[in-house]
């Protein structure tokens, strides 16, 4: 045998030994999983992950490896406990299509658990749809987007904000939720490391562990009004990471941050040279001083932007994703490979939507929050005012509390809200989503007010 084939079978035993290993640890991880449950603990515990980074940088150290690859190699063993233990998550999906599949039954439910508009998209959209046959748009198109709507967005994206911005900034996408996707799969490398303030809308979690990413959470408090501090932002920046998330207004509680901490985020980000992926898609629901990533002219900047929410246009899959040509290349990339381009047809009504007035939508949403803000005080439900977006997260002050049982409960009342831990580690909180109109509001909560108090 010569010496190449003897070191080969070496390779082969340890590789394999790995594996064993792997379901070794696999194993104790599911028992944690589980005691974790029992206890009520949260699946992701910064501190103890912390401690166990410290010892594999010193035994790195001991044994002259790389320490680079040894916490890369850690975070995969890491995102894989996370995904063991996180298979029967409840989110607002979950609840979502429990309710959907309850109305099958031809039971009547309040959806108050998703974030989408029950108003219809703008008129000029049925005469697009009318239109776009005629037009000639049944062929596929260009992978970035059509260039006209690009540039149209280009524009708004300008004028909106008082930037330059061009149609190589712009990449078209089937819904944000892609362009999130494409971002945080593209742009990042497994192994490295992303921060997501929390609660959280679940996909940047879930799109950055299916890809390999660790997730360096921070947590937010109601106590604190929802503000990450910018000492934990300082001490979660290691060599690995390379992303911060922001999404103001944000899903769930609806907070827009404070301009001087939005402005000391910037500046770490900047100093740290990281990717900074501001989810915009609730700029149009702002009704509090909000200011775009984009105003911050910083090149490692993806901002995501939707026709769902501005333009009650969830079903038409549509958004789009404004960064630096340089990064929406790499995102043109993956988005070829797998979709070859967006629905023209869709792009086409989309630009027509671009030219309603849809400020009656703003007022529309502000107006449902205020009720369920109103009718949430009559409970005594604990939170703080959203400054924007089509959300209400609250705390419910009740001993043992649990919003996934409490969830399911609702279900059987009429009403469906979303349970707080499908965005972090909130299990006492509810998401009301205010999208529904007034009567219902008024209903849903009043059943939320009636089970609460164990009437019903
Ligand atoms: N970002 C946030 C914060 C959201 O809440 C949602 C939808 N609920 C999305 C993105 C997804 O938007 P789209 O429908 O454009 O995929």
């Amino acid at each position: 045998m010569s010496d190449i084939d003897n070191l080969r079978d070496k390779i082969d035993e340890i590789t394999l030994e790995m594996i064993n290993l792997l379901k070794k640890r696999t194993e104790i991880v599911k028992q944690i999983g589980t005691i974790k449950k029992d206890l009520g603990l949260s699946v992701t515990d910064e501190k103890r992950e912390e401690n166990l980074r410290s010892k594999v940088i010193s035994l790195c150290a001991e044994i002259d490896i790389d320490e680079g690859i040894g916490t890369r190699f850690l975070n995969f063993l890491l995102n894989e406990s996370i995904k063991v233990q996180t298979t029967n998550k409840q989110t607002h999906l979950s609840i979502f299509l429990k309710a959907k599949s309850l109305e099958q039954q031809g039971k009547k439910i309040i959806h108050m658990e998703v974030g989408e508009p029950d108003f219809l998209p703008p008129k000029i959209v049925k005469d697009a749809l009318e239109e776009v046959f005629d037009k000639g748009f049944v062929k596929y198109g260009q992978v970035k987007g059509m260039p006209e709507f690009r540039s149209a967005l280009a524009k708004k994206t300008s004028e909106q904000y008082g930037i330059d911005s061009k149609q190589e900034n712009i990449i078209v996408c089937p819904g944000a939720r892609y362009a999130v996707y494409l971002a945080i799969t593209t742009l990042l490398n497994p192994g490295d490391e992303i921060i997501v303030f929390e609660p959280a809308w679940p996909a940047y979690k879930d799109c950055a562990v299916n890809a390999g990413i660790k997730v360096r959470t921070i947590k937010t408090t109601l106590e604190n009004s929802w503000e990450p501090s910018i000492d934990q932002i300082k001490e979660a920046i290691n060599s690995n990471t390379k992303m911060i998330v922001l999404n103001y207004p944000n899903n769930p509680t609806g907070k827009i941050l404070p301009k001087k901490i939005q402005d000391q985020i910037l500046e770490i980000v900047k100093k740290h040279n990281l990717y900074v992926l501001s989810d915009e898609i609730y700029a149009q629901y702002s009704y509090g001083d909000w200011k775009s990533v984009l105003k911050y002219n910083y090149e490692k900047s993806i901002v995501t932007q939707s026709f769902s929410k501005s333009h009650a246009m969830t079903g038409f899959r549509i958004g789009y994703a404004i960064a630096n040509p340089k990064i929406i290349e790499k995102m043109a990339k993956l988005q070829a490979i797998c979709l070859t381009n967006v629905s023209e047809p869709i792009q086409y009504v989309a630009l027509r939507a671009l030219e309603a007035d849809t400020t009656n939508n703003s007022n529309i949403v502000k107006s449902r929050l205020d009720i369920v803000i109103q009718k949430a005080n009559e409970i005594k439900l604990d939170f703080i005012k959203p400054d924007g977006a089509m959300y209400l997260f609250a705390r419910v002050k009740k001993e043992g509390f649990d919003g996934v049982e409490f969830s399911n409960k609702l279900l059987d009342h009429g009403l469906a809200v979303a349970p707080g831990e499908g965005f972090g580690d909130f299990k006492d909180f509810i998401r009301i989503s205010a999208c529904q109109d007034e009567k219902k509001l008024v209903e849903g909560m009043n059943i939320l007010g009636d089970v609460l108090k164990e009437r019903k």
